[in-house]
């Protein structure tokens, strides 16, 4: 019962577990997305101002007085530059102003495809002195990105134009940033939605924030997309939930299960509760039946109201028989209140089973007489010691003796026998009585059980002498178990372990 209440709580600890972190799952799951969308902004900020204080520091820094510092000042421009050129007041390129950082012959051909086609739609004259603009476009495919500045030198006007490396800055900066966490994942798309870099997941729904001071154009801004990585549903994550799913259903399983067996229990303990009234009602009638017949007899003889002297003898011998019947009962309900109140009623101790049973046999034989039975005791020779409680074991004997005299007396005989079968010691008490009916079999060994057909005859009993044989038996490590065939007797089995 105890094991039970415990399982039942611990389970019911463990549901309340679950229901608490589901709801602060979820609140992390809803501060999470919150705070996904602060963290995406701060990064593309973060890329966006080292991108700009890049091009800013090289716009300034390029002075058209001293262009031959130029290779020099584009190499340490800062990450992803591919070229400078600086155009005079008529849009045209500067003689020498023009560096590169990789292949100039390449840098060249962009830059005068950029003076075409790109340059005539900046209005750079239409910029204010040291500001700074940006444009982001595609070429043959290949997007770029140009930041320029317009800028004076005396009374001379001219323009500083930097083309940045875009798939530099993608290899390079980004991933210094945009870096996927244990909750986050990261990924950066093109103008066209196209994977550019970070981790790959498919994205239905999260946070999606624009470059919008850097790369955008025309067509659309690049994005970042930020993702929990439980959305991105890992096999280890499906795992716990797995494990979770089967956790919860076991919970719910024990709880369901406690309750049943405690439904069960509040029903076995409130159908031994009627037994009990039927029990006392039982226990002061057999208590007063022979206490009744002791004093009519004790008075007889103490008044001298006999005929004879065998008759003052035949009535000592039924003052006896009934004190002894007295003595049997009040043995059973004290044994029988120790057991209920679980206190330690046993003393084990090394004793041959043949002597116990032998000694039970004598101590019913005046009642086997009385009722004009017989008994046929059959031991088998050589039997090992065992440990009992031989005073334990005494009564549980009697009582099934007791039992075949009370309700089998029709039958005339009782047949015991004690034999070993491997590693038991068997003892079969057998009667040629009425015999119980199969459905009263199991129940018979419940504490103040008494069969239908025995509660209508006048026969005087307490319902426990079973439940102490059932007790003492299971408690050698044994047991105790009936066969019957209505009509034909019945065989009480009681078996201990050797
Ligand atoms: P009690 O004998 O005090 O009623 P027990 O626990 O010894 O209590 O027996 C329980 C019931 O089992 C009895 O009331 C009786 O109906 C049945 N019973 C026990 N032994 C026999 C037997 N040898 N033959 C028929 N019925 C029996």
């Amino acid at each position: 019962m105890n094991a039970l209440i415990f399982a039942v709580l611990a389970a019911a600890v463990a549901l309340a577990y679950y229901g608490y972190s589901y709801t602060t799952e979820a609140a992390v799951a809803h501060e999470l997305q919150l705070r996904a969308e602060d963290l995406a902004a701060e990064k593309v900020l973060t890329v966006e101002t080292k991108i700009i204080a890049d091009d800013n520091a090289l716009l300034r820094s390029v002075r058209l007085d001293q262009l031959d510092k130029l290779p020099d000042q584009v190499r340490a421009g800062g990450i992803a530059i591919s070229s400078v050129f600086v155009l005079d007041d008529h849009l045209n390129v500067v003689p020498g102003g023009t560096a590169a950082v990789d292949d100039p012959k390449q840098a060249v051909a962009n830059r005068d495809w950029y003076v075409a086609n790109v340059i005539p739609k900046l209005g750079l004259p239409k910029l204010k002195l040291d500001e700074r603009g940006h444009w982001y476009g595609r070429h043959a495919d290949q997007p770029y990105l140009l930041a320029f500045m317009h800028k004076q030198d005396g009374d001379r006007t001219y323009y500083v134009v930097v083309e940045r490396n875009v798939n530099r800055l993608v290899f390079d900066l980004f991933p210094q940033v945009f870096e996927s966490t244990k909750k986050l994942l990261y990924q950066v798309v093109d103008e066209n939605d196209r994977f550019a870099e970070g981790t790959p997941f498919t994205y239905e729904s999260g946070v999606s924030v624009p470059f919008i001071d850097t790369l955008q154009g025309d067509h659309g801004a690049w994005r970042l997309r930020v993702t929990e990585r439980e959305n991105a549903a890992e096999p280890q994550l499906r795992h716990q939930h797995a494990i979770d799913s089967a956790l919860i259903g076991g919970a719910v399983t024990i709880i369901l299960a406690g309750l049943a067996f405690l439904a069960l229990a509040i029903r076995r303990e409130r159908r031994a509760n009627e037994l009990k009234s039927d029990f006392i009602s039982n226990v002061s009638h057999e208590l007063k039946t022979p206490l009744s017949i002791i004093t009519m007899f004790g008075e007889m003889l103490a008044n001298g109201r006999t005929k004879s002297p065998e008759q003052a003898t035949e009535y000592a011998e039924i003052i006896y028989r009934e004190g002894v019947r007295l003595d049997r009962l009040i043995e059973n309900v004290l044994d029988f209140a120790k057991i209920e109140r679980g206190m330690g009623v046993y003393e084990f101790a090394e004793a041959d089973l043949g002597d116990v049973v032998t000694r039970a046999v004598d101590l019913a034989a005046r009642r086997l007489q009385t009722a004009e039975m017989t008994i046929d005791v059959d031991l088998e020779p050589d039997l090992p010691q065992v440990k009992i409680d031989a005073n334990a074991v005494t009564l549980a004997v009697l009582n099934l003796v007791d039992n075949a005299i009370k309700y089998a007396s029709s039958g005339k005989r009782v047949a015991l026998t004690l034999k070993r079968e491997d590693h038991r010691v068997v003892m079969a008490v057998r009667d040629w009585g009425p015999g119980i009916e199969r459905e009263e079999q199991a129940r018979i060994f419940e504490r103040f059980y008494r069969a239908k057909a025995m509660r209508l005859k006048p026969i005087r009993g307490s319902g426990i002498g079973l439940a102490l044989v059932q007790h003492i038996a299971r408690a050698h490590g044994g047991d105790v178990s009936v066969t019957s065939k209505p009509g034909e007797g019945a065989t009480f089995q009681l078996w201990l372990p050797i």
